[in-house]
């Protein structure tokens, strides 16, 4: 009886030992991520028009944004002045890229956000604009015109 124990135990061993493995060593091996994985934010402050939907949609108000006149007196509506996105707060529920009528903010497959102080997670335009992540293609339909 005790023998039997043993032997279906080592049976289950073996089998998982020669099995595909599911896992991945991260940090030296990186996972590919599905197109619709919901990623860090990343913006195109030239494609925002101010319009503070983004803002207004957040479930946990983690987005502030102000806006200015446009420099061109010839052009009507505003330019970004600042964008903020709290990541301390930000549940990256992707609800901001799908109100943004112009995509101008999109998720992307970055997930990396690791910091010292809950003051650090709070980032500013220019490191959402340099967010060398990729944008979802799904996010991108102006790239492949
Ligand atoms: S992903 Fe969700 S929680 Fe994060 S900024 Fe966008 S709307 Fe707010
Ligand atoms: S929804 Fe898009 S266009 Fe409107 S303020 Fe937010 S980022 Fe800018």
């Amino acid at each position: 009886m005790f023998g039997g124990g043993v032997l279906k135990g080592l049976t289950v061993t073996l089998k998982e030992m020669i099995r595909p493995k599911v896992t991945t060593r991260y940090p030296d091996e990186t996972y590919t991520f599905p197109n619709r994985f919901r990623g860090i934010q990343k913006l195109y402050p030239e494609k925002c028009i101010v319009c503070n939907q983004c803002a207004m949609v957040c479930p946990t108000q983690c987005i502030t944004i102000r806006g200015k006149p446009h420099p061109d007196p010839a052009k009507k509506g505003k330019v970004l002045e600042t964008f903020e996105i709290h990541f301390d707060t930000c549940i990256l529920c992707d609800l901001c890229t799908e109100v943004c009528p112009t995509e101008a903010i999109v998720m992307t497959n970055q997930f990396e956000l690791a910091e010292y102080t809950r003051d650090a997670l709070q980032k500013d335009m220019t490191w959402l604009t340099e967010n060398p992540a990729e944008a979802r293609e799904v996010n991108l339909p102006w790239r492949k015109t």
